[in-house]
């Protein structure tokens, strides 16, 4: 029998994508320059070059057979340590090529960690607004989801709320800085804070919690905002990474996993994710994005691009009567919408030809998400659209 979860999960495409594909269709009718499509985190950066010229290279020198074969399931070993030796040296906590496992991008990360560490049941908190595909994931390991609230004002987590959602079933909780679809840049104070909590927690229900860190934006921060190393300030969290966003490949699909050495029943961790690995059928990460790592680490793309477009749009949008709070981090804005249904407000703006992301998926309601990992240009082109957005909705501006 077909499983309806599943065939649900393909048949209603997320919100994100749908808007994107209308986007696709409206620009085949009115031409690309015509269309201000805000929905989807796409870097709209080229990656650095040594990115492909480090492909090239590869793909002419090394033997094929290695190069298109298998590696180990836990990533090849010098690409693990080429990483952990790149971690260690800028975080200052020393991190092991065995506590590493490389996968097909964050998604993959977060989908053996929450198969390795929850069983069906327990809870994993999500804190709102939040990137939609974790209730697939964490729904798709069987767990429950518990949403938390970020403060309005500047959507940094609500430590108080997160301590009352905790109880004896709790298994994990997903920390996303920067965060998508917020901007917010969590402070090592508030990162602090949550450790106390988890760690009273702990001690109370006597079972790790464990925090897992989606960190696809670390290297996306403005303003001298820093992105603290969590793993340094709480000892059960599993860290996951992905270079789609630092270096503009997240068609190629490469991250991974790590479990540093002060967790809990470290390898016991482990093994369950190369075992949810394993289950899920990932086999092991793309090898040529693997062998890829080691002479790029540390690089990442132009990333000026989308502070110069955060400045752009927020001033404009402030300036139009629009409520948005300035974001830190990533390349996501979250605006208020001036109605309480966002949606309504996301069709309204399509008849300017303005493409944004209605909060609801996002775990929230009365909000629109602008992702500006676009070209500047568009942005320029696209300000008197949103004028006559606000002007439409009553919006006084300057
Ligand atoms: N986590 C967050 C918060 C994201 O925004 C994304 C992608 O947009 C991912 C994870 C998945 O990233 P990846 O391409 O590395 O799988």
């Amino acid at each position: 029998m077909i499983n309806e979860r599943m065939r649900d999960l393909g048949r209603r495409r997320s919100a994100i994508r749908d808007i994107f594909e209308y986007g696709l269709l409206r620009k085949r009718e009115l031409g690309e320059e015509a269309v201000y499509d805000f929905s989807l985190g796409n870097p709209s950066v080229p990656p650095p070059e040594a990115v492909n010229r480090e492909l090239l290279r590869i793909i002419e020198e090394l033997p094929s057979v290695t190069l298109h074969g298998y590696t180990s399931a836990a990533g090849d070993l010098s690409v693990r340590e080429a990483v952990a030796g790149y971690l260690s040296k800028t975080h200052g906590m020393e991190v092991f090529a065995n506590e590493l496992y490389m996968t097909v991008g964050a998604a993959a990360a977060l989908t053996c960690a929450l198969n390795a560490l929850v069983q069906r049941g327990e809870e994993v908190i999500l804190l709102s607004p939040y990137f939609p595909e974790y209730r697939v994931f964490a729904e798709g390991a069987g767990a429950s989801v518990v949403e938390v609230e970020c403060r309005k004002n500047d959507f940094h987590p609500d430590t108080s709320a997160i301590k009352k959602a905790i109880n004896e079933k709790t298994a994990a909780i997903i920390v996303n800085s920067p965060n998508n679809p917020t901007g917010a840049v969590y402070t090592e104070a508030e990162l602090s804070e949550l450790s106390e909590i988890l760690l009273d927690a702990q001690k109370e229900y006597g079972h790790p919690i464990y925090l897992i860190a989606d960190e696809p934006y670390r290297e996306l921060v403005f303003g001298g905002a820093r992105v603290p190393f969590i793993p340094r300030l709480y000892h059960n969290t599993v860290v996951c990474y992905s270079f789609s966003k630092s270096l503009s490949i997240p068609g190629e699909r490469i991250g991974f996993a790590l479990v540093p050495k002060n967790v809990t029943n470290r390898t016991d961790v482990y093994n369950a994710i190369a075992g949810a690995g394993r289950s899920l059928g990932y086999v092991c990460a793309p090898s040529l994005l693997q062998r890829l790592l080691p002479a790029v680490l540390g690089m990442t793309s132009e990333l000026s691009v989308y502070d110069e477009n955060r400045r752009l749009l927020f001033s404009a949008l402030s300036k139009m009567g629009f409520s948005v709070v300035p974001p830190e981090g990533a390349f996501y804005m979250f605006l208020r919408s001036p109605i309480e249904n966002a949606a309504e407000f996301c069709l309204a703006a399509r008849k300017y030809e303005l493409l944004l992301v209605p909060s609801d998926s996002f775990g929230v309601s009365g909000y629109v998400r602008i992702s500006y990992c676009v070209d500047t240009e568009m942005i320029k082109r696209s300000l008197p659209a949103f004028g006559a957005l606000a002007k439409e909705f009553g919006l006084n501006g300057d």
